[in-house]
């Protein structure tokens, strides 16, 4: 007879603990790990409402790829921004689209090992007229919430503005 080691932590009916919860951050809601993510871990499907105008929710707003866009729900409404992120969202490519919604689901990603507690960020990607300045503290922070390839514009668009204020106060 083989025997047989049994471990309470094993069991299939035990709880598991979520990847992604919801807490405060230093900018107000943020999403944490629940317990520990390896890299490429797929921390989970992002659920919410499909709109056709990004003006619906225009900072919350996820691009979809049949062009519309997915208002998020909590956990992940809840992502912060970082230039330089630990996660990333993804659809997989060989997912059949589903016939309701006409696109495929959006699913977030762990771009390395995250410890528990840590809270999980994405790179927004803004366009420019969204822009922000930034102070994700990242050592590679582009100064601005905006995606690289407008940056140039939004820099220019600051250099106008700082201009036309000191013209305007002489
Ligand atoms: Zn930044």
């Amino acid at each position: 007879m083989l025997r047989t080691a049994f471990e309470p932590s094993a069991s299939p009916n035990a709880p598991r603990k979520r990847r992604a919860v919801v807490g405060r951050s230093n900018i107000g809601k943020g999403v944490f790990a629940g317990r520990a993510l390896q890299r490429g871990e797929v921390v989970g499907r992002v659920r919410g409402t499909l709109v056709d105008d990004a003006q619906v929710d225009p900072y919350y707003c996820m691009e979809m790829d049949n062009g519309l866009f997915l208002v998020p729900k909590a956990p992940f409404r809840y992502l912060n921004h970082r230039c330089v992120p630990n996660c990333r969202l993804f659809m997989w490519e060989d997912e059949p689209i589903d016939p309701q919604t006409n696109t495929r689901a959006l699913y977030v990603e762990a771009l390395r090992s995250i410890r528990v507690g840590s809270e999980l960020t994405i790179d927004y990607g803004w366009p420019a007229y969204l822009a922000i300045p930034c102070h994700c503290s990242s050592r590679r922070c582009r100064g601005y919430v905006v995606d690289p390839s407008q940056l140039g514009l939004v820099r220019k668009q600051a250099r106008a503005k700082s201009r036309a204020a000191q013209l305007a106060s002489r």
